[in-house]
């Protein structure tokens, strides 16, 4: 089980990030996606739209108890931050942990506070520069998983029919 945390929130300003967590988690496999930060309800019924159409059944909900949420955790928790170890250095370790744990990953707005870095079983850099929640995001997931594309979401009404040259969809 996957489940992804979205610390902090900034209506408008982070709008479209947000939404990008939630569908990129969905993509990469996430069971849940919690958002936390200012509450904005248009971000989660946007995503909870997409699913309808596109299926799936990652469950998407707001937390105004982050804290709770990393605490109460049973499983591996991981903080993803520019500051943290390698991941080149820690996918093994984390890897054999998540043959055995659920899994909660930990992705920042602004400044994460001080209490998550320690809260956490690690805290892992894609990368020690700063860019992105959603680059991050994806290299954990896919890395952790050994490629963790989904292709098939329960439930679809529709479908992308791959194409070299076209936009094919397929109504269900
Ligand atoms: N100073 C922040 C940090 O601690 O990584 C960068 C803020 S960035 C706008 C927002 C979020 O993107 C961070 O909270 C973190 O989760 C993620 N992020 C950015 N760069 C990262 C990196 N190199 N490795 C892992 N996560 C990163």
């Amino acid at each position: 089980m996957i489940k992804v945390l979205r610390l902090g929130h900034r209506r408008g300003r982070d709008d479209r990030i947000s939404t990008h967590v939630g569908l990129t988690a969905r993509q990469w496999g996430a069971d849940e996606i919690v958002f936390s930060g200012e509450k904005d309800e248009k971000i989660l019924e946007s995503q909870r739209d997409i699913i309808d159409r596109w299926g799936g059944d990652i469950e998407i909900r707001y937390t105004d108890e982050w804290k709770k949420e990393i605490k109460n955790f049973e499983g591996l928790k991981v903080h993803l931050t520019m500051y943290g170890l390698k991941i080149d250095d820690e996918i093994e370790n984390l890897e054999q942990e998540f043959e055995d744990e659920d899994l909660l990953v930990i992705v920042g707005a602004e400044k994460v506070p001080r209490w998550v870095y320690t809260h956490v079983d690690y805290n892992i850099s894609v990368g020690n520069q700063p860019h992105s929640e959603i680059a991050a995001l994806v290299v954990f997931l896919d890395r952790i998983q050994d490629s963790g594309i989904r292709e098939e979401f329960k439930g679809a009404e529709i479908a992308v029919e791959p194409s070299k040259d076209q936009k094919l969809t397929e109504e269900k």
